[in-house]
């Protein structure tokens, strides 16, 4: 690997100190607030995630929203939590770790009125003015009397107060996303009220000045207080936006924060996936700031190229460079910069994976970081590995996400790593999936790892090398690359056959039609005539496709018995963008219906609640249901039994998509667990650390 090696000028900008208020943050990387999955509920996964920010170097790094009172209760999402002193020593346990490593503490303060249902606490949420709360739950907020505004003002000032005591250096004051009770308050949409707190922006924005005002009170010299503050909703003029009142918010509380974290609303819109916007998609949003301010600027716009971010700062747009997605690909960013070593910067590829960890309320995982998540419970430094245990060779089959990062992992650890792909091309399915419409950032995965195994003189790689059971046998001793350990990492295949959630059986009359797999058109088969694509993956898949073969012409009717279109990316943020491109594509859909037959030049539908059932024209039926491992190779070694031995071959194991079909990122985390697991203490009783809730048995 390459050694550290000095950083070119042009990025010294990068690594200027930038004072905020009383303080001063050691460059300008802040990793600003976000969520993560682990919250209050798992504190010691949040403080090691957040410390592994600051040894890679971030300058400020902030928690995810933390509630400041059971009047805002986020239920069963694993947010922070500052309601009473006890909660105090669990967010301590992150300062702790970020001061460690020599950064600042940011703590992203949130009431978020009628954005919160309070299942648990089953305290009315409250707000501005009467108003159902922001998802379908049965709930409606209350509206605020002066004596509720007076409250909320105090918890937010004994907030302050606790999160100095827990060592934070930055404090929040908090009016973004649409999730928060100040930004209710700013909102014509939301504020109704007739006294001084509603009516014109003035009255709108008292509260949030007040708040500001007392919080930099309570702060003192001993922490900065920062605004985050949504600068445009992309609502036009029923919304805030960046031309009036987002405008004008900014002037009038201009140089009362000691910093101003501004960027779009609602987060489907701040945390767009790369299938919708390209880095930098904030920028003509929040450009206008920093000339009503002098108070530093952070932004995002999932930035991950350097020069970008030495132009936003000559071209003044920001002063530093705020990243949630980038910093949870890498969270060794900046020290990568400083370091010169910009050929091993692990990319994000725009995917919001680690978003549907958050909204699974578990530890957010990441497509390209597969140590994302795991810093405490399995204790995996994104950088470090153990070394090697032997000078056993290994042998890894195929190429795409699972075994490059196989090879990576175990080339890291300084095994002799022989990595052979049948296909001329590498990359595996990323290869294939980033010439998808919208997905050229996917091929990140693949190129990330190529550069680094590029620098490994431990690792062969073999293009054009499908390898039998036989050829394996064979080579295993060959002098020039014998290996005793094999994983296999073949990937999968789209089946053709229907099976899925809704058919353990394959449909009826399968044989009548030309029958299409998301392989087959990957592979560039060409549909013929009026295409049917019935998807029950419930991923990006099925909608993609949608979009693809409607782009080239296609007449496309979508059918799935889910409630809409690519379903599972309401977990990605992407589901309302994915179905209402399609629709403008023109693209029929068809969602509660299955596909129940087939027949010559049609397929029959039915409805998933009635049964009822209706015929569509179809000439190619392309059928997205279910992947099967490739594990064949597999199997046919096994079936070998004593002449595996013979030829030397101790270990063989299933890794990715070939043990268990799933998204690149498990086939990713796959691929890193067999290289860290490989040839070490393995308990298989503890996989990995939990954290418990420590209940004392009385005699
Ligand atoms: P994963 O997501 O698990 O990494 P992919 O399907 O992306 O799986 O990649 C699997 C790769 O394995 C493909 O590039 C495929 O060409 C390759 N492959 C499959 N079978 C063999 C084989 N017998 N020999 C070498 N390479 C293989
Ligand atoms: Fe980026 Fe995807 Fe990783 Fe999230 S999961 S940080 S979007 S690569």
């Amino acid at each position: 690997m390459k050694t550290m090696q000095e950083r070119e000028p042009r990025y010294d900008i990068l690594f200027e100190p930038v004072r905020i208020g009383p303080l001063t943050a050691r460059n300008r990387f802040y990793q600003v607030p976000h969520c993560n999955g682990m919250g209050y509920l798992r504190p010691k996964t949040l403080a090691a995630m957040r410390g592994m920010k600051a040894e890679g170097g971030w300058a400020v790094v902030c928690t995810e929203e933390v509630e400041i009172h059971p009047t805002s209760d986020n239920g069963s999402a694993a947010e922070g939590r500052l309601w009473d002193d006890e909660d105090i020593p669990a967010l301590a346990a992150m300062t702790e770790a970020v001061h460690h490593h020599g950064a600042l503490a940011g703590i992203e303060l949130v009431h978020g009125g009628y954005s919160n249902a309070n299942h648990y606490s089953r305290i009315p949420p409250i707000a501005p003015s009467v108003s159902s709360v922001n998802s379908y739950d049965p709930v409606q907020a209350r509206a605020m009397n002066k004596s509720d505004i007076r409250n909320f003002r105090k918890w937010h000032r004994q907030a302050v107060l606790r999160a100095i005591q827990a060592e934070f250096d930055l404090v929040y004051v908090y009016a973004g996303h649409n999730l928060t009770l100040l930004m209710h308050f700013l909102s014509r949409r939301f504020n109704q009220r007739s006294d001084e707190y509603g009516g014109s922006l003035e009255n709108r924005v008292r509260l949030f000045r007040e708040v500001l005002e007392e919080t930099r009170e309570v702060a003192g010299d001993r922490c900065a207080v920062a605004v985050r503050f949504a600068v445009d909703e992309l609502l036009g003029p029923k919304g805030i936006t960046s031309e009036n009142e987002g405008r004008e918010v900014i002037e009038m509380l201009a140089e009362l924060p000691d910093l101003w974290d501004v960027n779009i609303s609602d987060w489907e819109n701040d945390s767009a996936t790369s299938r919708f916007e390209k880095e930098g998609y904030q920028e003509s949003y929040i450009s206008f700031v920093k000339s009503l301010t002098s108070k530093p600027v952070v932004g995002v716009g999932r930035y991950t190229s350097p020069d970008a971010m030495v132009s936003l700062i000559q071209r003044g747009v920001v002063d530093m460079i705020g990243a949630a997605r980038p910093s949870i690909a890498d969270p060794f960013l900046p020290k990568k910069i400083e370091e010169g070593r910009l050929d091993e910067i692990r990319e994000c590829i725009g995917c919001n994976i680690c978003v549907a960890g958050d909204w699974l309320s578990v530890p957010m995982r990441c497509t390209q970081n597969p140590t994302m998540g795991e810093e405490w419970r399995r204790g995996w430094h994104p950088e470090k590995i153990e070394p090697r245990k032997s000078r056993d060779g290994v042998l890894v089959v195929g190429a795409g996400p699972a075994g490059l990062e196989c090879s990576v992992a175990l080339g890291k650890r300084g095994y002799r790593v022989v990595l052979a792909e049948a296909s001329e091309e590498l990359g595996g399915r990323v290869s294939r999936e980033s010439r998808l419409p919208g997905l050229s950032e996917w091929i990140r995965v693949r190129d990330h790892r190529l550069l680094l195994l590029e620098k490994m003189e431990n690792v062969s790689i073999y293009q054009g090398s499908e390898l039998s059971a036989s050829d394996i046998i064979e080579f295993s001793s060959e002098d020039s690359f014998a290996f005793s350990h094999v994983f296999i990492a073949a990937g999968s295949i789209w089946r053709k056959d229907g099976l899925g959630r809704e058919h353990r059986e394959p449909i009826p009359g399968l044989e009548q039609m030309e029958v299409m797999t998301p392989d087959d058109l990957m592979n560039g088969a060409p549909a013929k005539g009026k295409v049917v694509i019935f998807d029950d993956d419930h991923y990006y898949m099925g909608g993609i496709l949608a979009e693809k073969l409607r782009l080239e012409g296609y007449e496309v009717l979508l059918v799935t018995p889910a409630p809409d279109i690519s379903t599972w990316t309401h977990q990605t943020m992407e589901q309302g963008r994915i179905q209402a491109r399609l629709l403008e594509l023109g693209v029929e859909l068809a969602p509660q219906k299955s596909l129940t037959s087939v027949h010559r030049g049609e397929v029959e539908v039915s409805c998933v609640f009635t049964g009822r059932l209706s015929r569509h024209a179809c000439e190619t039926l392309v059928l997205v249901t279910e992947r099967l491992p490739r594990d064949g190779l597999y199997h046919d070694l096994t079936a070998l039994g004593s002449e595996l031995e013979n030829a030397g071959i101790r270990t063989l194991e299933c890794i990715g998509d070939c043990l268990a079909p799933g998204t690149i990122a498990a086939a990713v985390h796959s691929g890193h667990l067999a290289a860290r697991g490989f040839e070490s203490e393995n308990n298989e009783e503890v996989l990995f650390l939990r954290e418990r809730i420590a209940i004392r048995h009385s005699a």
